[in-house]
């Protein structure tokens, strides 16, 4: 689904080289993490793959189901079916919630050589998906994120990844910020989109999510690559003794 060979990323403007020659395949169908110490870059790959502006990729690849993803514009990756539920979810006054639901899902669908979703076959879909989450109607009415909870802007997050049914998504630090209700309803909804065509890529700084989320492989990350890799035993090693062991062994 995903491979990522080489990669090494610097800062545009500044002479900052933070992906280091990363490599990482992840294959149709599975549920992969990431873990890593604060700083080592494990947000920058989500940007970098998903187009964000400010960043240089210097040497390697980065394909979707063999097209280069590095080529594309954001939106292109995005009607390729690759998702980023960011960190930190961007706030955008003056646009509801619904209406920008509406507009990248029929986006996408025409990206795809789809149909439009009729006014009401829409609106049954995000209110079924929405009410699943725990997300009411009023909040579908609000411009979107602004004013919501850390929680709330999670739980948006991941009802945009379930009406827009991406094959590739990732997810920077979803969990970070949220009460174990609220990480539990994220996961949940992860969890029901878990599906044999579809990857997810679910970087977190900390094991607790991987108790809900139950990864297929686990990589830790630093200084700008994937050191070591491993099952899910790997995140309950790093819960019990931190980043430290396992830095010293592969460095
Ligand atoms: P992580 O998500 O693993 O905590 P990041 O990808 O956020 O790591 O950051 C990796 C490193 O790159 C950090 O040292 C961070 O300060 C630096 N960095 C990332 N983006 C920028 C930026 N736009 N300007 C300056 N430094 C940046
Ligand atoms: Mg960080
Ligand atoms: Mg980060």
């Amino acid at each position: 689904m995903l491979e990522i060979k080489g990669l090494k990323v610097k800062l545009e403007d500044e002479d900052k080289q933070i992906l280091k020659g990363l490599d990482l395949t992840v294959e149709t169908g599975k549920v992969h993490a990431i873990m890593g110490p604060n700083g080592s870059g494990k947000s920058t790959l989500s940007y970098v793959l998903a187009g964000k502006d400010g960043y240089e990729v210097t040497e390697g690849s980065a394909t979707l189901e063999g097209d280069d993803l590095l080529e594309m514009e954001p939106e292109e990756r995005a009607a390729l079916g690759l998702f980023l539920a960011f960190q930190y979810p961007v706030e955008i006054p003056g646009v509801g919630n619904m209406t920008f639901l509406r507009t990248a899902v029929n986006a996408q669908r025409k990206a795809r050589g789809q149909e439009e979703l009729s006014a009401g076959d829409f609106l049954k879909e995000v209110r079924a998906k929405a009410k699943d989450l725990k997300i009411d109607a009023d909040m579908l009415k609000r411009p979107v994120n602004v004013g919501f909870s850390g929680g709330e802007k999670k739980r948006n997050e991941i009802l945009q990844m379930a009406m827009l049914s991406p094959k590739m998504c990732i997810l920077d630090e979803t969990d970070s910020g949220l009460d174990v209700d609220a990480m539990k309803l994220v996961a949940d909804g992860v969890n029901a989109l878990r599906d044999a065509g579809r990857s997810f890529l679910v970087i977190t700084h900390y094991q607790r999510l991987l108790d809900h989320i139950k990864p297929d492989v686990v990589h830790i990350m630093a200084d700008g690559r994937i050191v070591k890799t491993g099952g899910p035993e790997l995140a309950l090693e790093v819960e019990n003794n931190g980043y430290a062991d396992i830095l010293a062994e592969v460095s």
